[in-house]
């Protein structure tokens, strides 16, 4: 499984457009700005693959990457910017909940939060729409570059707390600035979606 092959599909801005087939989705939420972009970007290790500060209004939309031709990386359009508009909001809510209602569409979901603060309602609601699906759900707490390390125990306790993950759910203290947490995300996302191990290059 090599991460570094893969390639844009669509673009879907209506259930009509998602895909449904026999390969594994791992679908990526966040609030705008907490740096979902540069995540799937650097896992991909792409410079700018998915857009990093995409407008807000030009980002309803669920896309779809394939990797290696085994599965699909989907991105889910952000939520929480404060300066959207209700018609924004309300495309973005008929869109998720499509999604998340699509029995074929979700494999294993992957939740990026602030690794600095207290999850938002917002990043709540994201989680319990995972939830509800029954699929694996992996939490990566991103920007860790910006935490101290004395602090970092204690976030992540909150992050867990707040969200109220479960015992499966993993929590992935990550950088996409910097690039940590790379190697463990991919192999977790493989793990749960029940593909062999991601081959890295030396
Ligand atoms: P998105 O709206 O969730 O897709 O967020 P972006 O990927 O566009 O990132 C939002 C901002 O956060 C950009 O200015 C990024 O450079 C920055 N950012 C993203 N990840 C990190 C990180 O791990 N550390 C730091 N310090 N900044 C980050």
């Amino acid at each position: 499984m090599n991460f570094n092959k893969a390639e844009f599909v669509i673009s879907a801005a209506n259930k009509r457009d998602f895909i449904h087939n026999d390969l594994p989705q791992v679908a990526f939420a966040g609030r705008s700005n907490v740096g979902k972009s540069s995540t799937i970007n650097r896992i991909l290790n792409r410079k700018n693959f998915a857009r990093v500060g995409a407008e807000p209004g030009k980002t309803v939309h669920v896309n779809y990457f394939l990797i290696d031709n085994q599965l699909y990386l989907v991105d889910l359009p952000g939520y929480g910017f404060a300066k959207v508009s209700k018609a924004e909001r309300d495309r973005w809510g008929k869109l998720m909940e499509a999604y998340f209602a699509d029995p074929e569409t979700l494999d294993v979901g992957v939740m990026i939060v602030d690794a600095r603060h207290k999850p938002t309602a917002d990043d709540c609601t994201m989680a319990d729409w995972f939830k509800s699906t029954g699929a694996p759900l992996i939490v990566v707490a991103n920007k860790l570059d910006k935490v101290k390390k004395s602090q970092l125990e204690g976030n992540l306790a909150l992050i867990r707390e707040t969200l109220q993950l479960d015992e499966a759910s993993e929590l992935i203290p990550f950088s996409a600035e910097k690039g940590t947490g790379k190697e463990r995300l991919i192999q977790t996302i493989l793990e749960k979606a029940g593909l062999g191990p991601a081959i890295f290059a030396q």
